[in-house]
């Protein structure tokens, strides 16, 4: 029996920082001066002290689709079905 699994929430588990390490890290990093940072933060992999970015950064990987929403193939959003145009099985209404 074949089954779809397209619908089961792609959760990465691993990316699940520990606060224990975050909070270690942030002691360690801990500004000792005025430093100024005039260059825009490029590494998102960078922990910033101060700022708890672990919860934050989850919330947007993690967009698991629901059964009653689909993924346009045009703008790629996820949307409700009652956004799906009634002629493309895969489109939105703004995208059809
Ligand atoms: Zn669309």
């Amino acid at each position: 029996m074949a089954g779809t699994d397209y619908d089961a929430p792609r959760v990465k588990p691993e990316e699940q920082a520990p606060d224990e390490a975050l909070e270690e890290a942030r002691a360690k990093v801990a500004p000792k001066g005025d430093k100024v940072d005039d260059e825009p933060n490029l590494d998102d992999g960078v922990t910033l002290p101060g700022a708890d970015l672990s919860g934050v950064e989850l919330e947007v990987e993690v967009a698991p689709e629901r059964a009653d929403e689909f993924t346009c193939m045009s703008c790629f959003l996820i949307n409700h079905r009652s956004q799906l145009a009634a002629g493309s099985p895969d489109h939105c209404l703004d995208c059809a």
